[in-house]
């Protein structure tokens, strides 16, 4: 049975913690949605599972339970001894970093690897929502061993990653993750399932990267993408000049926010 309520409560407590804010310290404590968190895994014993944000260890004891091999990362110390305490009963099949994810925007913080290998991986998280687009932007890119990630985000996050072509939420993120990844909506959720309740729903999603990516330079790919979301409600010819060469059948008085992810892709190519 996974923490309840009044079990983070108390753990909290009994070290004189109360919830931070500025780390986006909101602990799931409805097992319902817990539960779909973890179908959604599809875990088999043995899997590596990366764990970024772990909490009071709610979610990585049921990681553990279902005999993932975990890399928990937290990056509150001060629930370093709580966590210690949870995970010490699984031995080596849990490992623990305390420290921040992301040594930049741009890479994570290198000791992830040194514990998981070249092996692949799955991200189970409850994400801290302020990291959420570098983090998943930088797996995609830069990590294909990742195969299946299922995150708890905003749902405003979970919004533009699902997103088509012509709304506001279709950007850089979308485009990135539907290349690379099959994108799914697994539930939405009330601030109620949280303590203490976030101001804004949230959204489980489930990505699970295709066989064949639909492109294979992902970094030719942000680099266009950056380029043409920058003004995403001008004209293409006039972001990338009269002159430049368009895919075929792409108009130049489109707006960027009009291509589909396949439009985006080979125009990427033929910027380079
Ligand atoms: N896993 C718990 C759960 O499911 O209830 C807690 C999830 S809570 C939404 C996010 C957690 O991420 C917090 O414990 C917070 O301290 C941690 N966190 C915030 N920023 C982080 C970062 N940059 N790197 C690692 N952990 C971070």
């Amino acid at each position: 049975m996974p923490q309840t309520l009044s079990q983070i409560k108390s753990l909290l407590t009994a070290h004189g913690l109360r919830p931070k804010h500025r780390l986006g310290q909101n602990f799931l404590h409805d097992h319902n949605q817990m539960s779909k968190i973890l179908a959604a895994a599809e875990l088999t014993p043995g899997e590596r599972v990366l764990e970024v944000g772990a909490g009071t260890g709610a979610l990585s004891e049921q990681l553990l339970d279902r005999g993932a091999e975990l890399v928990a990362v937290e990056i509150d110390a001060d629930l370093e001894p709580i966590l210690r305490h949870v995970l010490a009963p699984y031995g080596n099949r849990a490992q623990l970093i305390v420290g921040d994810v992301l040594a930049n925007k741009h890479a994570l913080n290198p000791q992830i690897f040194e514990r998981l290998g070249d092996q692949p991986f799955k991200l189970v998280a409850n994400l801290p929502y302020q990291i959420a687009s570098p983090l998943l932007m930088n797996l995609l890119i830069d990590h294909p061993q990742m195969t299946l990630a299922v995150v708890m985000v905003q749902r405003e996050v979970a919004d533009r990653l699902t997103a088509g072509p012509g709304g506001k939420d279709y950007g850089p993120l979308g485009v990135m993750a539907q290349a690379m990844c099959h994108v799914e909506r697994i539930a939405t959720l009330p601030p109620s399932c949280f303590w203490p309740r976030p101001q804004v729903n949230s959204a489980v999603v489930r990505l699970r990267r295709r066989d064949e990516p639909l492109t294979d330079d992902p970094h030719q790919l942000a680099r266009a993408l950056r380029r043409l979301f920058a003004h995403r409600r001008k004209q293409l010819g006039t972001v990338l000049g009269r002159q430049t060469p368009l895919p075929e059948g792409v108009d130049p008085r489109a707006r960027p926010e009009t291509l589909s992810v396949e439009q985006i892709i080979a125009l990427a190519r033929q910027l380079g």
